[in-house]
């Protein structure tokens, strides 16, 4: 591969790496010598509209940013190494990889190259070379550059699968803070038009066997957690809007990384906590993707942020302990699934098993739930097996009891 492909390569997958809107990103490895050595940069991995798990080519067209967000590595004032690729390179690359059997796919995504209309239009032009002069009809994701002209998102959508447009920041002031140069409206609007045209196209492709498909893989996003002062509240309320407004696949969160210093960002010893917060936040998306929960019901303003020691389902339950104990032979499906220590699968073994007979306090472990959290939230049979106090801090206390104080001994 030619030298200066192979540099562009190293700068662009890697500083690919911070976006997350894809389902998974790499892990840095280290077996020099070994089979299994892999770099946190270069391939991801997604699930493709059918279902199935394709690995990506996961590069940036571009890192020459125009913007000067004050979070991003890289943003116009930093003074890194900068590359850009051509539409026909990304294309050969791409190409090149799949033939060699490495990736399925490409997630393409892009800073702002001299402004959005530019930078779209490589884009374009890269899935045109794609999808016309290789035929390659691999799964693609590209960005969506806000700013850039409705044609020009028009044509990424017609011959990508899935697109994004990462929000990043939750709130306009936010926004304001760290990337100035974005205001909510300009991100929305990208956004809008893409869910009109996926629900256009599906019109057309029921009625007309020639109708083109837009979008196929739905459009997903990326929020970054910790480099603002949102609460998780903030964060999860706009995820929910963002599901319903604009039809999303995914609402991705990476905590943030200090990869910059700056007045307005977070002190670097203040940025442990974003882990955790990512992962309570997914957690709370499931609830609300599939667990039929409210944005409200997980927080509200007297409690704004996720706890650390507890999952968000068990905290909805310790608040509404007077709702428990719950029948375990009786309650609905949209009840069950919401006892803590009961999920998808067990729920479905649960309602499987009630049609031929009662279950009883044995068969739960047998099916799947955990017990130890769920034996406080149910009866089975009538029969309660948790604690006679049920107090939210004791059952606390019982699944996560705090380590007692060491007395220290006083030498004399
Ligand atoms: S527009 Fe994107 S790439 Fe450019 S500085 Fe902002 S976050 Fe970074």
């Amino acid at each position: 591969m030619n030298k200066n492909i192979i540099e562009k390569l190293q700068i662009l997958a890697d500083a690919a790496k911070y976006d997350v809107s894809c389902a998974s990103s790499g892990v840095n490895k280290k077996n020099t010598g070994k089979i299994g050595s892999s770099q946190a940069s270069g391939i991801c991995h997604t699930w493709a509209s059918d279902g199935r798990c394709v690995s990506l080519l996961k590069i940036l067209l571009s890192n020459d940013c125009a913007y000067d967000c004050e979070y991003c590595v890289n943003r116009l004032s930093n003074d890194v190494r900068r590359a850009s690729f051509t539409p026909e390179e990304v294309a050969e690359l791409t190409i090149e990889f799949y033939r060699r059997n490495y990736i399925e796919g490409l997630f393409l995504s892009s800073a702002v190259e001299k402004n959005p209309n530019h930078t779209m239009e490589k884009i374009v032009k890269t899935l045109l070379i794609l999808r016309n002069q290789y035929g390659f009809s691999g799964y693609i994701h590209v960005k969506a550059i806000p700013g850039a002209d409705k044609i020009l998102i028009h044509q990424a959508g017609e011959l990508a699968d899935r697109m994004s447009v990462n929000i990043e920041l939750p709130t306009e002031a936010g926004l304001k803070l760290l990337a100035p140069q974005k205001t909510m409206k300009k991100l929305f609007l990208p956004m809008d038009q893409i869910k009109q045209e996926i629900g256009r196209s599906k019109y057309e492709l029921a009625r007309y066997r020639h109708a083109k498909s837009f979008v196929p893989a739905g459009q997903s996003t990326q929020m970054i957690v910790g480099a603002t002062k949102e609460s998780d509240m903030d964060m999860i309320n706009i995820t929910d809007q963002l599901y319903k407004k604009f039809s999303l696949k995914r609402v991705y969160f990476s905590a943030y990384v200090p990869v910059n210093q700056g007045g307005n960002l977070p002190a670097i010893s203040s940025t442990t906590a974003p882990m955790l917060r990512e992962h309570r936040l997914y957690q709370a998306d499931w609830l609300l993707r599939f667990y039929k929960f409210k944005a409200n019901e997980l927080l509200d303003q007297s409690n704004p942020n996720f706890d650390k020691d507890f999952d968000p389902k068990m905290m909805w339950a310790l608040r509404n302990i007077k709702e428990f104990p719950k029948e375990i032979n009786k309650v609905s499906v949209n009840e069950l699934l919401r006892i803590p220590g009961i999920g998808m699968i067990s729920a479905r073994r649960i309602l499987k098993q009630r049609k031929i007979r009662n279950i009883t306090f044995d068969d739960l472990k047998k099916m799947g739930v955990v017990v130890k959290r769920a034996r406080f939230f149910i009866t089975c049979g009538g029969k309660y097996y948790g604690e006679k106090n049920l107090d939210p801090e004791n059952i606390k206390n019982i699944l996560n009891p705090v380590p007692p104080y060491e007395q220290l001994s006083l030498k004399i």
